[in-house]
């Protein structure tokens, strides 16, 4: 590829090509892909034998339990994706039609459909540079132009709508500065649900996270663990696990033979066979996240190795991630430099990708409620996820 005009800080493709291939070694790399190494097959093949495919099953109970301990959590229900997990917590926490939801311009699209199909309205706020989550500091000061104060309820003085939840989500596996964000949460009385689609085993302040507030996990194919499709809500709250489990299983109630559903709800549960699938898996976590932190500090030394310019995003202080993606942050970066760099890495093999992009440029969350996104706007094009698969680890770890 011939090389595009660049200021001197700017790294060339061919250093970062040479970096990531310091770890990878040769051949096509994907971001992300499933590694079956344990029990899979026998868990999902004893699903075949037995008959117990779908809804119910042992395997169901059994993954909701280790689940919740693998998170340090009191309960865990299992549902049929992430996104459903984040809609389900949405409406456990008590948020009514046409309130508003704090959660950031950066993430996954899914962060804000959930909200929608919570009948909520998603209100965008901004990330700090560290972790890439939501920005305690900037929200805080946000809150307090925006915010009246209505029998002790936040309120945006602008749109005159109630500000019900926050939503952080913990960027790549990043931990966000859930503290800080706690109580911010409690000044404004804001239902806290953490959306933890990548960060499975991920810990802050020595706690796993899933452990503290309401959470939703993802385990799409291309997360740290899979089901195939599939996702859970944890929390330490036994009414609100009970509504969960209610709103996701048709709202029916326990009867040995008859039909009464008490509410218009979902059949969103995760079949046996997933669970078996999860079950396996969440055996090998441990595994997984050594493989995965391994990887991170590699890439970690391959790009301190190359001249200036880009460095790996590393896990805030004070927390333990599980390193999703691993994330390189280049410098003097913009769009076309972006583009560029892509289109080089991708014409090597190495399958990178973008920032996703942020929700407030989409047209359809044009509309919403948002804050300055200054941070937001900046981090957008300039990071890129390397090469992450659990399997590019193993040799790694020591
Ligand atoms: C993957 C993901 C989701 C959605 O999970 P699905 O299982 O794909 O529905 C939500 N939020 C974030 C941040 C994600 O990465």
């Amino acid at each position: 590829m011939q090389p595009l005009t660049q200021s001197s800080a700017a790294v060339q493709p061919e250093s970062v090509i040479a970096a990531i291939r310091d770890v990878t070694g040769e051949g096509t790399h994907i971001l992300h892909e499933p590694y079956f190494p344990g029990n899979e097959k026998a868990y999902v093949f004893s699903c075949i034998e037995d008959g117990w495919v779908s809804s119910v099953g042992s395997f169901v109970d059994r993954f909701e339990k280790d689940l919740a301990t693998a998170c340090g959590a009191k309960h865990a229900v299992v549902v049929a994706n992430g996104t459903v997990a984040l809609q389900m917590a949405l409406h456990a926490s008590g948020l009514q039609p046409g309130e508003e939801v704090l959660l950031p311009a950066l993430t996954f699209v899914a962060t804000a459909n959930a909200v929608m199909h919570a009948g909520g309205v998603p209100h965008f706020v901004d990330c700090e540079e560290t972790s890439l989550g939501m920005c305690p500091d900037a929200l805080e000061a946000y809150l307090k132009q925006i915010v009246s104060s209505k029998d002790g309820k936040a309120v945006n003085s602008k749109t005159g709508r109630r500000i019900r939840a926050l939503m952080p989500v913990h960027i790549f596996g990043h931990p966000c500065q859930m503290d800080k964000l706690a109580r911010i949460a409690h000044t404004y009385q804001l239902e806290l649900i953490e959306d933890a689609a990548e960060a499975l085993g991920s810990e802050s302040g020595g706690k796993k996270i899933g452990s503290q507030h309401m959470a939703a996990f993802s385990f799409n194919g291309n997360k740290i663990l899979t089901t195939g499709g599939g996702g859970a809500v944890t929390t330490n709250d036994a009414a609100q696990y009970q509504k969960i489990k209610h709103l996701t299983t048709t709202a029916k109630q326990p009867h040995a033979w008859d039909f009464v559903h008490d509410e218009v709800a979902w059949n969103f549960r995760l079949p046996n066979l997933n669970a078996a699938l999860g079950c396996a898996q969440l055996e090998t976590l441990p595994d997984f996240l050594r493989a995965k932190r391994a990887l991170a500090q590699r890439y970690i030394e391959a790009f301190s190795n190359i001249d200036s310019g880009a460095a790996i995003l590393t896990e805030p202080e004070g927390t333990k991630s599980n390193y999703w993606l691993v994330a390189l942050k280049l410098d003097a970066c913009e769009q076309p430099q972006l583009e560029h760099m892509l289109a080089a890495l991708h014409e090597a093999g190495l399958l990178c990708r973008p920032l996703w992009k942020p929700l407030h440029s989409l047209p359809i969350y044009a509309d919403c409620p948002r804050a300055g996104l200054p941070v937001t706007k900046r981090m957008a094009q300039c990071i890129i996820n390397v090469p992450s698969s659990v399997k590019l680890g193993l040799p790694y770890v020591s």
